[in-house]
């Protein structure tokens, strides 16, 4: 690591805080309202460490495997970190998943919320669970559709997970505020007080319809190699 891409990396984080805590109080929010989850997928430890040195402690990957190679040395040299699986979950990672990971925030169907139960009964974890909801209807998208989600949270919830709220990733190329708000009313409808949603280009916007994580990967690590 050079010394001037460990200062690149303590300055972004420096930034993307201070617009946070500026949408936040805007909106009448507390700054610790809002937790900025640093997206960490494909970037490898030495890319880490700046931002641990920094202080930043709340971290998101999106694969099991590619977390279980870098976070457990990591953790070992940086005490208090907290780790957040955002990417889609199989249900043959998910007993690995519930061993690494304090929250997970992409739980979206039925099979996954069973094998959840069944690996959280077998364990003494008990990791945040956020619903991925397919917030603009999208084919192809992951999350459970808006209609379905009455029926999922009771599903997961009688399968004694701590569903703690909502997540979802508003379509590309579109103006992500109204996706935010409705992802908040139904968060508000359902009795949720967590909300993750905002990413690089859209955190501000979140931060201020009342995301309590926002989920930021390029904007603290600049572009990512191909996966
Ligand atoms: C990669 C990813 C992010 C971060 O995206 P950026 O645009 O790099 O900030 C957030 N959420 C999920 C689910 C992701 O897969």
């Amino acid at each position: 690591m050079r010394q001037t891409e460990a200062s690149d990396a303590a300055t972004r984080l420096a930034a993307v805080r201070e617009t946070l805590a500026r949408a936040a109080a805007l909106a009448g929010r507390p700054a610790d309202a809002v937790t900025l989850i640093a997206i960490s997928k494909t970037i490898p430890a030495d890319g880490i460490v700046p931002l641990l040195e920094a202080g930043q402690r709340a971290f998101g990957e999106n694969r099991v495997q590619e977390a279980q190679v870098k976070w457990p040395a990591l953790r070992d040299r940086y005490a208090g970190v907290v780790l957040h699986l955002v990417g889609q979950l199989q249900s043959n990672k998910v007993a690995d998943a519930v061993a690494l990971f304090d929250a997970i925030h992409s739980i979206d169907r039925s099979s996954l919320v069973q094998a959840l139960g069944k690996a959280l009964a077998a364990s003494n974890r008990r990791p945040d669970c956020f619903l991925q909801v397919n917030i603009g209807d999208e084919p192809q998208k992951g999350g459970c559709a808006i209609a379905a989600l009455p029926a999922l949270l009771s599903e997961a919830r009688a399968a004694g997970l701590p569903v703690v709220g909502l997540m979802a990733v508003p379509p590309a190329d579109t103006e992500a505020a109204p996706y935010f708000a409705l992802l908040a009313k139904l968060a508000k409808d359902h009795g949720l007080a967590q909300l993750s949603m905002g990413m690089s280009g859209d955190y501000e916007t979140a931060a201020m319809l009342g995301a309590t994580h926002v989920r930021v990967g390029t904007a603290l690590f600049g572009g990512r190699q191909p996966a």
